[in-house]
């Protein structure tokens, strides 16, 4: 059995970076991370904000030896025809990005194992039970647990008598769930110039589209669960719709496409016996809000001293990152109900019903 002082569950962007800040501070860290790097991973454009967390987090170097591609602004189409466009010329942290997300989570994982992370990858932690003063995965026993598997979140039973009952496992709070249909676009020739992210509505949802660094970009409709089982989605017909985003996908075809369910949701319990989760376990966030890489770090950022403050056994702290996590998921919510309120056009239609009550 390998002793550690903290198991992570979940090699994300929250995972690697509380795994990478944990072990720089001195604990003996184990990431476990289900996949080998090498499936899909959504969530590729950065807002300017994050460009001080990576600085502060040592982690600028690194970011720009991905040649991330700089997004000098956004142009959305929310309820007006005219579009808006915001520029990050004027944004003090600077421009925001365009990622691959596949290397950027591969880069976050090595420099959390240069700082010393005992990286287990294809590693899929099933339901955790915690024993006596701690926890065991595998062959993998410690003192404190992360939870940073994303929006499926584990399974944690933190009562110790192996029911399955313990804190852990209360439900999530349900803002909102969305379908994306999401299109990875390849152009035989050159891809459109225009480098920003681009919104725009439709009666059924609302299009996203990116450029990425590979040469390719990314369109994603998200649309309404209901909307698109029992009235069905024809991608055609609601890029017919989007003026603005069919223009951006001229030129280009799709290699690659996927539907993926999207929850802007909260963890009932964040923090219980002897763990805590972050990043999308612990809220997850409309990708309209383009924050959710950005708030996977900060919450990394801030649990990491909440957990050494644990280990040294002080747990105070817990009810304040808990408090501070769902403080800004009430905020994120409040502005996000004010968002979509601004679109009337399609009020007659049921994905905008349902959103702007
Ligand atoms: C369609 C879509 C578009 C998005 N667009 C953006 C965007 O443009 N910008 C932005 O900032 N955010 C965006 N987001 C949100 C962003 O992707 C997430 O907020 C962010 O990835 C959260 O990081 P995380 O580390 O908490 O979770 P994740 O990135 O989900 O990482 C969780 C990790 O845990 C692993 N894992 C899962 N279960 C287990 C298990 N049982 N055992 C071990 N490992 C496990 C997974 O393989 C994964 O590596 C988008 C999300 C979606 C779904």
């Amino acid at each position: 059995m390998e002793e550690f002082d903290v198991l992570v569950a979940g090699g994300g962007p929250a995972g690697a970076v509380v795994a990478g800040c944990l072990a720089r501070q001195g604990c003996r860290v184990a990431l476990l991370e289900a996949t080998a790097y090498d499936v899909p991973r959504y969530g590729e454009t950065l807002p300017p904000e994050i460009n001080p967390v990576l600085r502060s987090l040592g982690l600028w170097e690194a970011f720009q030896a991905l040649f991330p591609l700089e997004s000098s602004g956004m142009i959305s189409v929310w309820g007006d025809p005219l579009p808006v466009e915001v520029d990050f010329v004027r944004n003090v942290h600077g421009p925001g990005w365009h990622i691959d997300r596949g290397r950027f989570d591969a880069m976050l994982m090595k420099e959390a194992a240069s700082a010393g992370v005992h990286v287990y990858s294809s590693r899929r932690v099933g339901a955790c039970c915690r024993e006596g003063d701690g926890w065991t995965v595998g062959e993998c026993r410690s003192r404190f647990l992360v939870d940073a598997c994303g929006r499926n979140r584990l399974r944690i039973d933190d009562d110790g008598d192996g029911d399955g009952e313990g804190d852990g496992n209360i439900d999530r709070e349900t803002e909102d769930v969305l379908v994306a249909i999401a299109l990875t676009i390849s152009y035989s020739g050159h891809r459109p110039r225009d480098l920003r992210t681009c919104i725009e509505t439709t009666s059924c949802g609302w299009w996203y589209t990116a450029p990425l660094p590979d040469g390719t970009a990314i369109a994603m409709f998200f649309t309404d669960p209901a909307v698109y089982c029992q009235e069905g989605i024809a991608i055609h017909d609601q890029l017919q719709a989007a003026p603005l985003t069919a223009r951006r996908l001229e030129g280009g075809h799709i290699h690659d496409s996927r539907v993926l369910n999207v929850s802007s949701s909260c963890r009932t319990t964040l923090f219980g016996n002897g763990w805590l989760a972050v990043g999308d376990s612990a809220s997850s966030y409309d990708p309209l809000s383009g924050r959710g890489v950005f708030k996977a770090l900060r919450h990394a950022s801030s649990a990491t001293d909440v957990i050494t403050a644990c280990l040294r056994g002080d747990t105070s702290s817990m009810p304040m990152y808990a408090t501070q996590v769902r403080r800004e998921f009430d905020e994120y919510v409040r502005q996000r109900r004010l968002y979509y309120a601004t679109e009337h056009r399609w009020s007659e239609y049921s994905f905008w019903q349902a959103r702007t009550k």
